[in-house]
């Protein structure tokens, strides 16, 4: 992509100077290895989209490693024909490029990539490609063992800093759910007040051990819209399944009152331990979700009244991006993050980023992360790639109009890229 405005190309070839704060990835590990080529195009991101100009069976079938290359080509050749033109389908056509040295997807391309896949277990290759991006520093919610965060033995991947991942502590709806929380510290928790004490624990250990956010994705799985239930109302579902450990509390209305009031509970934990709330908004992975839950506006109410917690919007809300401007503009206790929405739609995002600098303070925007896992470094490159596109294409059509001066577009692309994540997250860059 290139901007058609004059100062694109100098814009450009700044925004590739400024480091990045990657602010959301999955990497646990370097790696696992591909053992399959097709495995670029039924894992990743770029897997929804053929799912979507596909089939199930289609996608069975492409997902089977038993199966030849040749058996599986023209299936992936006809979907990914009907596909390759989303932000999905161009962050991996950048990728075979830059990594495989092919410009299109051919038979012959596949055959080729099948005897140099990636050794993204080599943590030094693994972390080249992060300095080939510019990735300074990335943010990763990881799930990890908790043991091993609390005796400090957790090695993350290059670059990492640590997030708490926090659906699990407040989805709890059974008496085993619970008791695996208190395993990690080597308790049994009879009460709610032992719950959330044990939970307290966990958040205070994560942070000593580094962690410089709390991380919440429930969206996936319930509505944004967090009600605020009484203690009396939640502790009766508690208290409910604790008394038979063969009881589930039911989804959603059963177990909404404990999990509404269990997350209240953790927003004035992340408040006491002056830690960011980062939430996923928007958009989710995979096909067939039910996105109405996950509008951000669904979070005023919490917004409103957690005053002291800060919280990350993540995903630029795709596609309701009107609520969350209106999010980041009237709320001081908000910032807009566009990790993984620069390839979920590059064009809505250049768009927003005009939107944005118009209508949200500027120090308010986080500009890029990469959302990818251990497998997918090469990714996480074409993805930056295009985060920088976006913003330079943003920022380059602004000088042209005079709405900004050459020098203040690279102050804000600076802030985006990187300044305004580092302050934000407290990263000491
Ligand atoms: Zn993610």
């Amino acid at each position: 992509m290139k901007g058609i405005a004059k100062s694109y190309a100098a814009l450009r070839a700044y925004c590739e100077t400024v480091p990045l704060v990657d602010c959301h990835d999955h990497a646990e590990q370097c790696g696992p290895n591909q053992k399959d080529p097709f495995e670029m195009f039924v894992n990743g991101y770029f897997a929804s989209d053929l799912h979507s100009a596909s089939s199930d069976a289609d996608m069975a079938v492409l997902a089977d490693a038993e199966r030849s290359l040749e058996e599986r080509w023209p299936i992936l050749e006809w979907a990914w024909k009907r596909a390759r033109f989303t932000g999905y389908g161009m962050m991996v056509r950048r990728a075979l490029k830059e990594f495989y040295g092919e410009d299109e997807l051919t038979l012959a391309a596949l055959q080729r990539m099948q005897d140099k896949l990636l050794n993204y277990e080599d943590e030094a290759f693994f972390d080249s490609v992060l300095e080939k991006a510019n990735i300074a520093v990335r943010i990763l919610d990881v799930w990890p063992d908790v043991r091993k965060v609390l005796d400090g033995t957790l090695k993350l991947t290059p670059r990492g800093r640590l997030a708490i991942s926090l659906p699990g502590y407040h989805a709890v709806r059974s008496y085993e759910d619970v008791q695996a929380v208190g395993n990690v510290v080597g308790r049994t928790i009879t009460s709610l007040d032992e719950y959330l004490d044990v939970c307290r624990v966990i958040f205070e250990e994560h942070k000593a051990y580094g962690a410089v956010t709390l991380k919440d994705q429930s969206a996936y799985n319930r509505t944004l819209d967090y009600g605020n239930p009484t203690r009396a109302e939640a502790e009766a579902v508690f208290n409910w399944f604790m008394e038979d450990p063969r009881r589930s509390a039911s989804y959603p209305d059963g177990v909404k009152p404990l999990d509404d009031y269990l997350f209240h509970a953790f927003m004035r934990m992340a408040r006491d331990l002056d830690l960011p709330v980062q939430i996923h908004t928007g958009h989710m992975a995979g096909i067939r979700n039910d996105i109405v839950k996950t509008n951000a506006i669904g979070l005023t109410k919490l917004i409103e009244l957690h005053r002291d917690v800060r919280f990350d919007l993540f995903h630029a809300n795709w596609p309701y991006s009107g609520e969350w401007l209106y999010l980041g503009k009237n709320y001081p206790n908000v910032t807009l993050d566009f990790c993984w929405a620069n390839i979920i739609d590059p064009i809505y995002c250049q768009n927003l980023f005009k939107q944005a600098l118009s209508s949200v303070p500027h120090g308010k925007i986080h500009g890029y992360g990469s959302d990818v896992g251990g497998s997918s470094v090469d990714m996480a490159w074409a993805h930056a790639q295009i985060a920088r596109d976006n913003i330079a294409i943003a920022l380059s059509d602004l000088v042209e109009i005079d709405y900004l001066s050459m020098d203040e577009a690279r102050e804000v692309a600076y802030a985006w890229l990187f300044g305004n994540a580092n302050n934000f997250f407290r990263l000491g860059l």
